[in-house]
């Protein structure tokens, strides 16, 4: 990943690259901003331009490979992956950059998910913030930067990221996967300005499960039980893209209420089912959509809960199909 390839953040490129040119980087950087928008991208774009042996981070050389494989020795990753981050795994990292450099001229740590890290880890890295040795740097990712110690954000050089636009977004997305521009509206519109969700496995969900979820949960009518009950089913199933399906179900009811409104076509997502939202919009009311979506959130809020997912999802279709 070479800055050129990364796509927006012109500004967080241009600081670190200034930075760079003029060898004047801080010992310590805090990129943040949501999940999935490239934040992970840049700290490494920066970690290969300081190991390049062109400077440049070319991708050609051994030591950007190194980095693109994460096996260069001198870069030390530290990934939350959703798990607190204890003080053991700091201080390994800490003794990690004590040492020279092997092969480069700094040693990088990169920690990804910094929110992560309890309060014992997060005392004990404080103390390598403030006392930076020889030629370290260390570049912490968050996407919530408040419920870090303001002693932490304030030894690094805070960068926020910004979602892209979604228009931007969609053009990428319409050149890049060569999807046509309805699709690429779509896509864009649902992964909320997230690149990951874009080009992960949402796509596809996103793409063209979306159809078939929304034909489902339209067909469901609060006096035939069995469809309903697949369909939790069918949802309880799917815990790994669960979220986003309501997301979906959410942008749906969404397009709803605006045509309803008489609010232009513009501003809709699904608009590649056109069809299904002018035939669905007159079977609805504005009083019963909004029941439909506190239904919808109300299901959000017990999957958090770690309740029985089929029970929360039958609950859940039964308020939204009987809802008037
Ligand atoms: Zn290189």
């Amino acid at each position: 990943m070479t800055f050129a390839s990364i796509i927006g953040h012109d500004r967080q490129k241009e600081i670190l690259r200034r930075a760079l040119r003029n060898r004047r980087l801080a010992h310590a950087y805090l990129f943040e901003g949501p999940e999935g928008i490239g934040k992970r991208l840049m700290a490494l774009a920066l970690a290969r331009a300081l190991v390049c042996h062109s400077g440049e981070g070319c991708g050609d050389c051994p030591s950007c490979r190194k980095i693109d494989h994460n096996t260069h020795p001198d870069l030390h990753q530290l990934n939350a992956d959703g798990a607190t981050i204890k003080i053991d795994r700091v201080r390994q990292i800490q003794k990690d950059l004590s040492l020279r450099p092997l092969e480069s001229e700094y040693k990088i740590c990169l920690i990804d998910g910094a929110e992560w890290l309890n309060p014992a880890a997060a005392n004990a890295l404080l103390k390598t913030l403030e006392e930076p040795q020889g030629k370290t740097l260390m570049i912490l990712l968050t996407a919530h930067p408040e419920t870090l110690l303001d002693t932490i954000r304030s030894r690094c050089q805070r960068l926020p990221f910004r979602r892209l636009p979604q228009q931007r977004l969609a053009e990428i997305l319409e050149s890049r996967l060569e999807l046509d521009e309805v699709q690429a509206r779509v896509l864009a519109a649902l992964s909320e300005g997230s690149f990951k969700k874009a080009l992960g496995g949402n796509r596809t969900l996103y793409l063209e499960r979306r159809r078939e979820l929304i034909k489902s949960l339209v067909a469901l009518s609060a006096g035939s039980i069995f469809p309903l009950l697949d369909l939790a089913q069918e949802l309880a199933n799917d815990k790994e893209q669960l979220p986003e399906i309501l997301e979906i179900y959410q942008a749906f009811f969404r397009d709803l209420l605006l045509l309803l409104h008489g609010r232009s076509e513009n501003d809709l997502i699904n608009l590649d089912i056109r069809e299904i939202l002018y035939r669905q919009v007159r079977r609805e009311s504005v009083g019963g959509l909004l029941k439909k979506l506190e239904a919808l959130s109300e299901g959000r809020w017990h999957l958090t809960r770690n309740v029985n997912r089929q029970l929360a999802m039958e609950v859940m279709l039964m308020r939204i199909s009987s809802a008037a």
